[in-house]
């Protein structure tokens, strides 16, 4: 027995150092169009990569670490997304320590990889504080759309750097992301003021939107913190519940990413504990917060995303 632990734990750091890295020292050379190579772009989140896509076009191939209904915080990055970083010739990810665990490998790998973090180039002062797996801002800023749009800037700029024959087409094709960004922001906003003031309370199963509460006027609360990688006590549940009685609010929305038992439970001590019943909106209604849906579906793109998002809230606040 005592063999095969130590075999085990000896499988466990060998592991973990090729996690760390020990490849070569530099980021894999990019040719250029020489012999028709495209830049290999490696994205952490689904939103990342739809915006990677979407200003790359078909000078880049996009692939994406976390997909449709995992949730960053709680990832354990594996041995297979070690290779894929380390063979790209460029990553990209949120940073603000959304990406949990992934963060140290890109840390550590410094020098080894091109790793760009997009939304750490936002102004420190529009960002919302929040005590988060070791950082200290809320990092779920691709809920205001505005604020998103400042994420194409890195974007395009390191594929320029890498790839300067591709300058023209980047830019081109930032520059029409930039305005369906800024037509999306314009459609949210008309949609959203068609919830009535009174009714500008979004409950969510962990605290995502602040960014989208602060940018459109709405009171968020997420019965989990800005991680999901704590969990509730039964005094939050409790604490959630009196809200939810308190305010009359009819429905508390779940998050395809984050499993629903917490919220379910809060439901029923508001059902007991207030005489209120709140319709819990999720099955295809559930709110995209940190992964997109699989790519061939509406909400497959961040725009997609969005627009169903807010057409959920609209339809379940406004009645
Ligand atoms: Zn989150």
């Amino acid at each position: 027995m005592r063999t095969l632990r130590n075999a085990f734990g000896t499988a466990v750091l060998v592991a973990c150092a090729a996690l760390l890295g020990c490849g070569s020292n530099k980021p894999p050379e990019f040719k250029g169009g020489e012999n028709g190579e495209k830049v290999r772009v490696v994205a952490t989140t689904t939103m990342i990569a739809d915006m990677a896509k979407r200003v790359g076009g078909d000078r880049v191939t996009v692939e994406t670490l976390m997909g449709p209904g995992i949730d960053p915080h709680r990832y354990q990055p594996t041995n297979e997304d070690r290779k894929k970083i380390e063979g790209a010739h460029l990553v990209f990810y949120n940073g603000l320590h959304l990406e949990g665990k992934m963060t140290d490998i890109f840390e550590k790998s410094k020098g080894r990889i091109r790793a760009v973090a997009v939304a750490e180039v936002i102004d420190k002062k529009d960002l919302l504080e929040a005590d988060i797996d070791g950082g200290s801002h809320d990092p779920h800023v691709w809920f205001n759309v505005t604020l998103w749009a400042k994420c194409v800037a890195p974007v395009r700029d390191a594929l320029v750097a890498l790839d300067p024959a591709g300058k023209d087409t980047y830019e081109k094709n930032a520059a029409a992301y930039l305005a369906e960004l800024d037509a999306l922001e314009k459609h949210v906003r008309a949609e959203l003021a068609k919830v009535p003031a009174g009714k500008r309370k979004l409950v969510t199963s962990h605290d995502a939107f602040g960014y989208f509460g602060k940018a459109y006027g709405f009171e968020v609360k997420g019965l989990q913190g800005v991680s999901t990688a704590s969990e509730t006590s039964t005094k939050d549940r409790k604490e959630l519940a009196k809200f939810l009685g308190e305010h009359q609010i009819p429905a508390v929305f779940t998050e395809t990413s984050v499993p629903d038992e917490g919220l379910k439970a809060v439901l029923d001590t508001c059902q007991s504990d207030y005489k209120h019943k709140v319709a819990l909106i999720g099955g295809d209604e559930a709110l995209f917060s940190d992964a997109l849906d699989a790519p061939d579906k509406p909400a497959g793109t961040y725009a997609g995303m969005i627009r169903h998002n807010v057409k959920v809230i609209v339809d379940a606040l406004s009645k």
